[in-house]
């Protein structure tokens, strides 16, 4: 499988290109060439099958021509058998035909330990490979950071370098982060804001030139990889609920545009979806884009539910690439409006195409608190945040009663105690058995001022020591 760019103009890669140099060379976000599709007879013969075995097959073609499949059947297993949970991705039912999908049985309690424990075993085998030593350096708001260092702990050439703001992370995910303990993990609390750690991890991936010439890997939801992953949870939850034979709906929490773009690829690879629900926080580009055709920047809120809390969705671009019949002039050109003007509305056929699968919807603060006390006092589950504000939204905009509604369940509560009490709901939350000692254990990090010099110098004098092989 080749992987192309959405502005067209950086070379075609294979997987492994794809997965190591993260954003294009262009500036744009690699896209597979020909997505696979499955007849509905294929796919109702995985019925039943284990969580490896159907994403071994969701995802195969994708690595054709890098990866063998009995090393990546093998890389599957050992990336799903860190899970907690036997079924990897359980349905918990909620109401009449209305399910939470539960993607926070990981490693770090959110969703995104299915992408990053694929990617960091991934990485690790493409690197031993080729021999070569690279640095993962990104900023983190909480649950990216921890993912990313618990996918990428294991991967023998690489140092970790997350950065996150000093004293703005909650207590249990900075824990989170600055517990594990390897000599190829720093964690660098910055004294700014998050924005701060964002700016000095694009400017070092602009000029990498102190890192003498180890590379830089991006670990953000823009990595292929990551989306990838995502894909095969849909086929899980369809095939639990009478898929293929009868279409489902998905309601999810959305900031960066990631997790719903896989749901997405999935429709596209043949499994028969109904309608896909953006939800969204206060920053509510993504829902004036499909409600209204106008994709504008605002100023940034901090809310509640905080892993949603974005100015622009970076994955939106894959999107728009697919409407615009892969033209990479056009998308070139929306790009251009919004870096200069703030924004861009589509033509009015195209947003039309989009609305037919696309609804969506924005959840304040208080709605988000109100959706979790309501869902507690119904059903005794405890929602996270951004699942409340996915259940909200199911809730608010579904088509169709007779079609099953899977709410993708992204975090845990107990990672958002603030948003848990504002709700109501003042019982002490227990820890999972792996992190219950989560309070006890030592912490490393280390404080740096808000000065990419500084922050540079620190990482070039600290790589895991990592003698060239
Ligand atoms: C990252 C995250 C999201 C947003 O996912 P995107 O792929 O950026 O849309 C939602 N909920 C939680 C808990 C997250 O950690």
């Amino acid at each position: 499988m080749r992987y192309i760019s959405t502005r067209g103009h950086a070379p075609s890669l294979s997987l492994e290109g794809a997965l190591l140099a993260g954003l294009a060379s262009d500036g744009g976000l690699y896209v597979p060439e020909n997505l696979p599709r499955f007849t509905h007879k294929e796919i109702a013969s995985w019925v039943g099958l284990p969580y490896n075995e159907l994403a071994f097959r969701v995802m195969r073609q994708f690595v054709t021509g890098s990866i063998p499949d009995a090393d990546f059947k093998k890389i599957i297993e050992e990336t799903y058998g860190v899970f907690s949970h036997k079924a990897v991705a359980p349905l918990c039912q909620l109401n009449s035909n209305e399910w939470v999908l539960e993607l926070f049985h990981g490693p770090t309690l959110a969703f995104k330990d299915f992408s990053l424990q694929l990617l960091g075993r991934l990485l690790g085998y493409v690197l031993e490979r080729c021999a070569k030593l690279v640095v993962i350096l990104g900023a983190t708001s909480g649950d990216t950071g921890s993912a990313a260092i618990e996918g990428c702990k294991h991967c023998e050439n690489v140092d970790i370098f997350i950065l996150h703001p000093h004293q703005r992370v909650s207590e249990i995910q900075r824990r989170q982060m600055t517990t594990v303990f390897s000599k190829k993990i720093h964690n660098i609390a910055i004294k700014g804001n998050f924005d701060d750690c964002q700016e000095m991890v694009k400017s070092s991936f602009a000029d990498q030139s102190f890192l003498s010439g180890k590379r830089l890997i991006a670990v953000n939801s823009i990595n292929w990889v990551r989306i990838m992953a995502q894909i095969v949870y849909y086929f899980y939850a369809s095939l639990q609920l009478g898929g293929p034979a009868r279409s489902v709906s998905f309601s999810v929490p959305t900031g960066n545009f990631g997790n719903i773009f896989a749901g997405y690829l999935a429709r596209n690879m043949g499994l028969p979806i109904n309608q896909l629900i953006v939800a969204t926080n206060r920053n509510d580009i993504l829902h004036r884009f499909i409600s209204s055709n106008r994709y504008i920047k605002d100023t940034m809120h901090v809310t509640l539910s905080p892993s949603m809390d974005i100015m622009v969705a970076s994955n939106f671009e894959r999107l728009l690439f697919d409407i615009y019949s892969r033209n990479s002039v056009v998308l070139a050109k929306l790009v251009i409006s919004l870096k200069q003007g703030g924004g861009f509305s589509i033509e009015q056929g195209r947003w039309i195409e989009i609305r037919k699968l696309f609804d969506s919807l924005a959840v304040d603060d208080i709605q988000t608190c109100k959706t979790i006390a309501e869902v507690y006092a119904q059903t005794g589950k405890l929602l996270d945040p951004h699942t409340a504000i996915g259940v909200k939204a199911a809730r608010d905009c579904r088509r169709s009663l007779n079609t099953p509604m899977v709410i993708l369940g992204t975090a845990h509560p107990i990672k958002f105690p603030e948003a848990v009490e504002k709700a109501g709901f003042n019982k002490a939350l227990e820890l999972p058995e792996h992190l219950a000692d989560l309070f006890e254990r030592e912490e490393h990090y280390t404080v740096l001022p808000n000065n990419l010099q500084v922050m540079q110098t620190f990482i070039s004098q600290n790589f895991n020591s990592s003698q060239p092989l």
